[in-house]
């Protein structure tokens, strides 16, 4: 009798054996359901084997064959297995968290019916000429009909009232709808259609531009590419000539970005440069159905643009030719739980699974990437100037804290330079990484901090609603009348949030238009897109805020960026947090002076004279970069050196720590060619009630941590930890 192996969500590290009933068709890639236990779950077979281990009398039945969708390609269940085998987690876990959620449930697929339209006859006999010219719009949809049908997504980039204007070209008769038959994932390749697409190119590219997309459009294999170029110096200029060139062979585009917040602004500007080409997103922020239509797009082929998150990046993709990550250093890339993975490694492993290139793009590569390119294991292209001639490199300077008059955290320096730029009309950004209002709640008279009850850490002050708030744990309380431990009413904050910010500025500049964009202030969904607006038709004067306004938008009238209080990274015992304020900062820097106006950036800071300061003022990430090098390698640290990390956590520290220590040991005994460190508390180590702890271990050589690891790995899962959660970290990037 055939037996089939199944990956199961179930947090074992093996496959499920199975036997498949006389008559029954069961193909690998496809999606069974099977008894586990009492219950019956859903599972996909992985491989179909002649003899197992399992004893008869226990070995079970597959119940049923769900055929209403189309079979996981082998290609994609390599990748799923390398995934669990590198970073070291359940292969069934890997396989059914890589699909969208309704495929991981006994239910039917109910395929999106898609809506079309095409020209009726009367329609296609139609002359346009003798059409109204004032219907600019309805001109427009006529002609595009005329080439080729189009879903509603292709028409709506002809322009907003596309809708409105559909309707009354169906009530002339011109125009008719019509659904897809329910797509059942079938492959669409061979579509001649899809070769055929309108390419809005509207600038002429430089010649390193142009460089950089003759280089990877003459690869016809694996190969990566690291787009080095400062921001605004054209990289997505690059990216979508690329993508052109792959779309005249019909072939798919994988497009990771970090940032979900990014993606609906992302998504309008490719729809606009290429307008009849079907484009989808892949991130969280969809529904359960949008995703499994818009994933079943990519795998039959129909989505010719896949752009998303870091999931996205287990898309089927049967036509895939080109793989691009923008801001490949972005640590939102590696996923912090279950699957620890990293998208744009897992991505590299793809390409060269696939055998075509990938192009990792950034201003501030990680040294990671930087190091590879250097050693020729991927291909440098170079943007060194700004694509825009008028558009100028900001330039910054640094405001020494201990030399100026300072306003509750914000130096009367930038104060002036704000009010000038208010007087100018222009926008300032004040850039700070902490939310609320003040990092910590004290006592004047015994120096109690308000600390959390839960947690190593301290309660963030809130005034808005007057309470401090663990930002760890979520724990919160009203703020003290007194403090807690002498009675003192004397309670005051310490330090700078956005919220302090924000209010400072009020007081100094009363008439000014401040807005705040930080996750407290963008909880709602559509407060985010609201603020961009505003900042876009200048309805704003000052921006305060975290992050979340570092990245990727574009601001044309925003002139100053200050940065509040950068040095907390200067001397962190996270060896990357250097990397990652250089990064920031250069990034944050970018969004001023973008258009014709120069821009200023003024760094508020204790250490004015700091390498990192004084590289990113000459915008040298070169020497930058080549000075983090020599310190990694000199202390031993990545890129130099690949980590696993083990973490664990429980409420008995006896109990964490018996864990590690054993684990330590077991370690120790494998005696492989790796380095173990010690056993030590991680650097929050409690978290709501939970004793935290971590065991590093690292190696010079990839392969022999993962040997290492595969030994180890089981002995793990042998220790005695029924009240202690723990994971493994392969490549950490948090410590
Ligand atoms: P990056 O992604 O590197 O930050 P962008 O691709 O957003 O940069 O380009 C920055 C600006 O320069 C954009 O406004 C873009 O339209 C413009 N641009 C890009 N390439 C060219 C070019 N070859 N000629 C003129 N303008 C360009
Ligand atoms: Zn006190
Ligand atoms: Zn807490």
């Amino acid at each position: 009798m055939p037996i089939v192996r199944v990956a199961l969500d179930i947090p074992l590290p093996t496959l499920f054996d199975y036997t498949v009933a006389e008559g029954m068709a069961v193909g690998v890639g496809q999606r069974v359901v099977v008894p586990f236990g009492r219950r019956q779950i859903v599972g996909v077979v992985m491989e179909r084997i002649a003899a197992t281990d399992v004893p008869v009398e226990r070995i079970k039945q597959v119940l049923r064959v769900l055929e209403d969708t189309v079979p996981l390609s082998a290609g994609l269940l390599d990748l799923l297995r390398f995934c669990s085998d590198y970073y070291r987690y359940p292969v069934g876990q890997v396989v059914l968290s890589a699909l969208p959620i309704r495929l991981r449930f006994d239910k039917p697929v109910i395929a999106k019916q898609e809506k079309n339209f095409r020209l009726t006859p009367g329609g296609a006999v139609l002359n346009l000429d003798d059409f109204p010219k004032r219907k600019v719009v309805q001109r427009r949809i006529l002609a595009k009909l005329a080439a080729q049908p189009c879903n509603l997504a292709q028409l709506k980039s002809l322009s907003a009232t596309v809708g409105k204007q559909l309707k009354e070209l169906e009530g002339e008769g011109w125009v008719e709808s019509y659904s897809s038959a329910p797509s059942l994932g079938l492959p669409l390749q061979g579509d001649a259609s899809i070769t055929q697409h309108t390419f809005d190119s509207v600038h002429t590219l430089t010649d390193e531009q142009q460089q950089a997309v003759d280089a990877v459009a003459q690869t016809g294999d694996y190969a990566c590419f690291l787009l080095h170029g400062i921001t605004g110096s054209g990289k997505t200029e690059v990216y979508v000539h690329l993508m052109h060139r792959v779309l005249q062979r019909a072939g798919q585009i994988l497009l990771l970005v970090p940032e979900i917040n990014l993606t609906p602004q992302l998504e309008g500007y490719f729809r606009r440069r290429f307008p009849d080409v079907n484009l989808i997103s892949l991130h969280s922020g969809l529904s359960e159905g949008e995703r499994l239509h818009n994933w079943q797009q990519a795998q039959n082929g129909a989505a010719q643009i896949v752009l998303g998150t870091r999931l996205s990046v287990f898309a089927e993709l049967p036509g895939l030719e080109l793989i691009i990550v923008d801001e490949e250093h972005d640590s939102s890339f590696k996923q912090q739980d279950g699957l620890r993975y990293s998208a744009r490694d897992v991505a590299i492993f793809r390409a060269s699974q696939c055998g075509v290139p990938i192009v990792l793009g950034s201003a501030t590569p990680s040294l990671e990437s930087y190091l590879n390119a250097q050693s020729g294991r991927y291909r440098m292209l170079r943007l060194t100037g700004r694509a825009l001639a008028t558009a100028r490199l900001p330039s910054m300077r640094c405001i020494n804290i201990n030399q100026t008059v300072m306003h509750h955290g914000i130096s009367e320096n930038l104060l002036r330079e704000i009010g000038q730029r208010i007087a100018r009309k222009e926008q300032s950004l004040l850039f700070i990484n902490r939310r609320g209002y003040a990092p910590v709640l004290m006592c004047g008279g015994c120096g109690w901090l308000s600390g959390c009850k839960h947690c190593a850490g301290k309660m963030v002050l809130h005034l808005s609603d007057r309470r401090l708030r663990c930002h760890h744990c979520g724990y919160q309380v009203r703020v003290p009348s007194a403090c807690p431990d002498c009675g003192n009413a004397d309670l005051h904050p310490v330090g700078s949030g956005t919220q302090r910010v924000e209010s400072v500025l009020q007081e100094r500049f009363p008439d000014a238009r401040i807005l705040r964009v930080d996750r407290d202030s963008t909880r709602n969904k559509h407060a985010w897109k609201t603020m961009r607006e505003q900042i876009h038709a200048n309805e704003v004067d000052i921006l305060v805020g975290t992050q979340m306004l570092a990245k990727g938008h574009d601001f044309p009238e925003l002139t100053l960026v200050g940065v509040l209080n950068p040095d907390s990274a200067l001397y962190s015992s996270d060896f990357r947090a250097a990397e990652r304020l250089f990064a920031q900062l250069a990034q944050v820097a970018g969004r001023a002076g973008r258009a014709d106006k120069p821009g200023e950036v003024l760094i508020q800071t204790a250490f004015p004279d700091h390498p990192l300061f004084r590289a990113l003022q000459k915008h040298d990430f070169e020497g930058w970069a080549a000075s983090q090098l020599v310190e990694r390698q000199m202390a031993g640290f990545p890129p130099f050196m690949y980590q696993a990390m083990l973490r664990a956590e429980g409420r008995q520290e006896t109990e964490v720590y018996a864990f590690l220590d054993q684990a330590h040991s077991s370690a120790v005994g494998l005696q492989h060619a790796v380095e173990i460190l010690g056993v030590v508390p991680a650097a929050l180590p409690r978290r709501a009630n939970h004793i935290r702890a971590q065991l590093l271990i690292q190696s010079a050589k990839r392969k022999d941590l993962q040997q290492f690891l595969r030994a180890w790995q089981p002995l793990l899962d042998g220790l005695p930890a029924q009240k202690l959660r723990w994971s493994v970290d392969v490549d950490p990037l948090e410590f």
